[in-house]
């Protein structure tokens, strides 16, 4: 193949920019970046529309602020789903974890994070409000926080129980067993699945 200066330099923007994505160092770049090199444009194309297409298509969900590509998301928007419970996690990525499991049949709310002082990220800058206002209309009976069993995460629990505690909801945290420090997305799914199973009163 015959590469221009200016051929070199879609390359190496298409390395820059894989070498932003989380996890993908300068060696993992280049394989990427010549695989696709090599493969026929119809593969590349389908990349870039998907790349594209989520972009466009997936926004928060205005319930419980997982992802959605309709109005709601699935699991929302899902009549069989038992309404009287939701699981509290950070980020939308702990939703798909725990729908491995295949044990929890509730709703989920996405807090977007967690409290952290360090980062001055505060309970004004998650949903928590949203949660709140979600346990005040909705006949819900149990809040499970399932926050990483972290510094952040088991602070981010402490101050939810306190406030959810006096609107005469249950609050449950995961069970022990989850790796100290560990992140929920990383724990295998029987490993999880019991934690949810095994959950205790906070
Ligand atoms: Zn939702």
């Amino acid at each position: 193949m015959d590469y221009t200066a200016n051929d070199g330099h879609a390359l190496q923007r298409l390395l820059d920019e894989l070498g932003r994505l989380p996890g993908i160092g300068p060696k993992s770049a280049q394989r990427i970046a010549y695989h696709l090199l090599e493969a026929d444009a119809e593969e590349a194309r389908r990349l870039a529309h998907a790349i594209l297409e989520v972009k466009q298509q997936v926004h928060f969900c205005p319930v419980c602020f997982s992802y959605a590509t309709r109005e709601r998301c699935d699991i929302c928007a899902n009549s069989s789903r038992d309404r009287s419970s939701i699981c509290v996690v950070s980020e939308p990525r702990d939703v798909q974890a725990i729908e491995r499991t295949g044990t929890y049949r509730g709703l989920y709310h996405v807090l977007g994070g967690v409290i952290s002082p360090m980062d001055k990220v505060g309970p004004d800058q998650l949903h928590v409000r949203e949660l709140l206002a979600r346990l005040a209309s909705d006949e819900v009976g149990e809040v499970i926080l399932a926050t990483n069993p972290d510094v952040e995460g088991e602070t981010t629990a402490t101050y939810l129980a306190r406030q959810i505690r006096p609107l005469g909801v249950c609050v449950t945290r995961l069970a022990s067993g989850l790796p100290v420090g560990g992140d929920l997305e990383y724990a295998d799914e029987v490993t999880l699945g019991r934690a949810i199973e095994a959950r205790r009163e906070l």
